[in-house]
């Protein structure tokens, strides 16, 4: 049994209700504290959960709450729609489901409150103040709290870090920004079992076919300035769809899913960020779980999965491990390689994405041949969908 009793856990997004969640059945009294009222803002983006962050939510028992869309294989097309390669899913595992953020957010608080799981919305952590027994967590309106340990789960631009680290990076601007919408184009021989990536000419778009809806994608878009969403969002989505138009214009199926898309109907999420390598994931009674601690650029479709594993790998350290500080320490050490070689591949992804028309058309030659011999389903995504936690087995400290 855990000498941690309690665990204040801050931000209500996905990491948060998971942590909590896994907290609880490790046997300590975990108490969640969102910033915001609710669910802040309204659908989101679209998400895609690979097959090791649903094993990671089925501990906590959130796998059975999740309505999203199977997608069993990946497909790479080129300017002109020409299949460049795929890849299958990999035997033995669940497909991946894509479905809206805010669906998922959902999911995992409901899950937390059928379980017990306390979630105290309208608390904006503010400061800390940490003592030899415990640490205390200072909200902006001014009320405090007291528990064993705190885990910040306060997403990419979180306070904890910068409590437990004043000299901790920020979130870095990858110079692109992030658009998506459903259009009422239909790609001919499109599967709704699969994700399509279509290099173009002028830029890259990722689209799936969604049954009875049309077919949902999203782009980016090269920008100086680092816009947050809201910033994006106070230029007319005219403006921006009227950009997207002219930049997709000369690609197969782009032109096309543009032209099927109302100019309202665009989702705009601002600028696409990563976070850099965090030095400190944990000092004291302090400790980071997912977007906190690790966010890899969103092209990896693993920020949500791998927030996921932590918060339950991070919940293994605390029952087994009574000391707070080698706790986090073993947890460090079990997360810290996976979540780096993850934002490192989605680095290479990133490149890709922006490749000029030359790398394109080299791309689409050696792609096929690559997708036939070495770049197996297996040899790419195995290492990161196959992860397991074994929920049941003991942590060894260190
Ligand atoms: C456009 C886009 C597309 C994406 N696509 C994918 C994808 O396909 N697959 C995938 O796996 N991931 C994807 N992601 C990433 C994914 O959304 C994140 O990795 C995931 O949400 C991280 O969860 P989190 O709980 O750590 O952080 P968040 O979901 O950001 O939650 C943090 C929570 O903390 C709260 N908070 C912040 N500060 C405080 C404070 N001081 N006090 C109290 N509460 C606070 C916030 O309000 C929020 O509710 C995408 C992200 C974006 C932006």
């Amino acid at each position: 049994m855990s000498a941690i009793k309690t665990a204040a856990v801050v931000g209500g997004g996905i990491a948060g209700p998971v942590t909590a969640l896994a907290l609880r059945r490790a046997g300590i009294e975990a108490t969640v504290y969102e910033a915001y009222e609710n669910t802040a803002d309204g659908r989101g983006a679209m998400l895609m959960v690979a097959p090791n962050g649903l094993s990671a939510l089925e501990v906590v028992g959130v796998d059975q709450g999740l309505a999203g869309q199977p997608i069993h294989r990946m497909a790479m097309t080129d300017g002109r729609g020409r299949r460049m390669g795929e890849f299958g899913g990999l035997t033995g595992l669940p497909p991946s489901q894509v479905m809206w953020r805010a669906d998922l957010y959902g999911a995992v608080r409901e899950r937390a409150a059928a379980a017990g799981v306390r979630t105290v919305y309208g608390k904006r952590l503010a400061g800390v103040e940490e003592t030899p027994a415990g640490v205390t967590a200072e909200f902006a309106d001014g009320t405090r709290v007291t528990a064993d340990v705190l885990v910040g789960a306060d997403g990419i631009r979180s306070t904890v870090r910068r409590l437990i680290d004043p000299a901790a990076p920020g979130p870095r601007y990858t110079g692109l920004l992030g658009f998506g919408a459903f259009s009422k184009a239909e790609v001919p021989r499109a599967r709704t079992d699969t994700m399509y990536f279509a290099f173009g000419e002028h830029g890259f778009l990722g689209y799936w076919p969604v049954p009875g809806q049309g077919t949902a994608w999203f782009g980016n878009l090269p920008y100086d300035e680092p816009l947050s969403a809201e910033q994006a969002r106070a230029t007319p989505s005219a403006a921006w769809m009227r950009i997207l138009r002219e930049k997709f214009a000369g690609d197969v199926p782009g032109r096309d899913l543009l032209r099927g898309t109302d100019d309202d109907e665009l989702l705009t999420f601002g600028g696409l960020e990563i976070l850099p390598s965090v030095p400190t994931w944990h000092r004291g009674r302090m400790v980071l779980v997912g977007d906190a601690a690790h966010a890899p650029s969103s092209s990896s479709g693993q920020g949500a999965s791998l927030a996921a594993e932590s918060a339950v790998q991070l919940a293994r350290c605390l029952r087994d491990i009574p000391d707070p500080d080698t706790a986090f320490a073993t947890y460090e050490r079990l997360r810290r390689g996976r979540v780096e070689k993850v934002a490192a591949q989605a680095a290479k992804t990133n490149s890709q994405k922006s490749m000029g028309p030359v790398a394109t058309k080299i791309m689409a030659l050696l792609m096929p041949l690559a997708t036939r011999t070495f770049l197996t389903p297996e040899k790419v995504f195995g290492w990161t969908h196959r992860y397991r936690i074994d929920w049941g087995a003991p942590v060894v400290p260190g």
